[in-house]
């Protein structure tokens, strides 16, 4: 990881705040969001700490930890807030954010991930298609070829199609009624 620039950057949060607005100035640093936060024990940065960098304008810490991809948008930290900081839908806002300003994500795979998923359901109008998101990921997170060596992907072949023989997947999407309204989210959220 590259060393992050410690300038502040105050306009940062000023930014966040306009897309949200996220509270995240509301913050007193209580801990609560970390403590029940279920995924903080493989996260660089808690989340009150992630919080208390924004705050501080220490941008790149923040667009460079793990924690941001880590982060499963559960919203325990939200519910649990009681200054109503909107934890998790900040740490999407700063994904959104890395990715935009080209940072390499800490963490590769969850990034490949997100966008293979969103470009699935983009691609059937609504509802995600696991049998062919599978394959998808792979390709974008460059594991074929590890997975072809080790085996796996035979493994992973047999499973997909014990499961399609089960009814457990499905060969073709599901179609949904408001695929309007999908296509429209897509559009507004570039
Ligand atoms: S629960 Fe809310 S106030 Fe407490 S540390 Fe987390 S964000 Fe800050
Ligand atoms: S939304 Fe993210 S940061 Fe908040 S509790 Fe869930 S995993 Fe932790």
């Amino acid at each position: 990881m590259q060393q992050p620039n410690l300038i502040p950057d105050y306009s940062f949060l000023e930014r966040a705040e306009a897309a949200g607005p996220f509270n995240a100035a509301q913050c007193f640093q209580c801990r609560k969001c970390t403590n029940g936060c279920p995924a903080s024990f493989a996260m660089d940065l808690y989340p009150d700490q992630v919080i208390r960098l924004a705050v501080l304008g220490r941008k790149e810490e923040v667009l460079q930890c793990r924690t941001i991809w880590i982060c499963a948008s559960c919203e325990t930290c939200t519910t649990r807030c009681p200054n109503e900081v909107r934890i998790a839908e900040l740490m999407d806002y700063f994904k959104e954010f890395a990715i935009r300003a080209g940072v390499v994500p800490a963490q590769p795979q969850v990034s490949s991930f997100h966008q293979s998923f969103l470009e699935n359901v983009r691609a059937t109008g609504g509802r995600v298609h696991e049998a062919s998101l599978l394959p998808a990921y792979w390709l974008k997170a460059g594991q074929v070829r590890s997975k072809l060596k080790t085996g796996e992907l035979r493994n992973e072949i047999k499973q997909g199609l014990k499961l399609l023989r089960k009814g457990r997947l499905s060969t073709a999407p599901t179609l949904i009624r408001g695929k309007a309204e999908v296509k429209a989210i897509f559009r507004s959220s570039k």
